[in-house]
């Protein structure tokens, strides 16, 4: 059984085996978490995501760490947050779905989640909470990944978290 925990802080200090960013599609750095990612793992990361020739929206890319504790980086790309009938949580689901893979690819056994969308994207927290810890409880087990941690930039994704992994204790998981 794939362990799960939601805490605080910044993702770029976690020393996991693989962290997630919340890229954009043209995979060359951006604001928020994307930004502090590649402050932290140094201009390396750059040139490697420039090998990538971008990524879709739903999908995800794998990029060593560099100077991150963490030895891989999967940038996934979330969707923008249009309404709701845009396939939002589909897509938002495919990108939990597609880092999961990439950890069974590169044989990694923990892995660090930020909460893809809800910044400048605009996905609403609750239910982005709702669908990454869903995917991830769904996957990470069948993908070979023991520990999977949420890591949230505020109060407010973490105490939405924290009511989750609550529920799926009392209902004995
Ligand atoms: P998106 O464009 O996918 O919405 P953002 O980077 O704007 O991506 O935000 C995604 C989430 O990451 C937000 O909840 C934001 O608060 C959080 N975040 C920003 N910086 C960090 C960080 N250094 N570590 C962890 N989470 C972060």
């Amino acid at each position: 059984m794939a362990r799960f925990e939601a805490i605080d802080g910044d993702i770029t200090s976690l020393v996991v085996d693989a962290i997630v960013n919340a890229a954009n599609t043209s995979l060359l750095g951006g604001g928020g978490v994307d930004g502090a990612i590649h402050r932290a793992a140094g201009p390396e990361l750059l040139a490697a995501c420039r090998r990538l020739d971008g990524c879709a929206t739903g999908d995800a890319k794998a990029t060593p760490g560099f100077r991150l504790p963490a030895k891989w980086i999967f940038h996934a790309v979330g969707p923008i947050w249009m309404g709701g009938d845009h396939h939002e949580d589909d897509l938002l689901a495919s990108c939990y779905r597609r880092c999961l893979e990439l950890a069974r690819d590169h044989e990694a056994k923990s892995v660090g989640f930020p909460a893809i969308s809800t910044g400048v994207y605009g996905f609403p927290s609750a239910r982005a909470a709702g669908i990454a810890f869903a995917t991830a409880q769904r996957e990470a087990e069948l993908k070979g990944v023991e520990v999977v941690k949420f890591v949230c930039f505020d109060k407010k994704t973490l105490s939405i978290y924290d009511d989750l992994l609550q529920s799926l204790d009392s209902q004995g998981g």
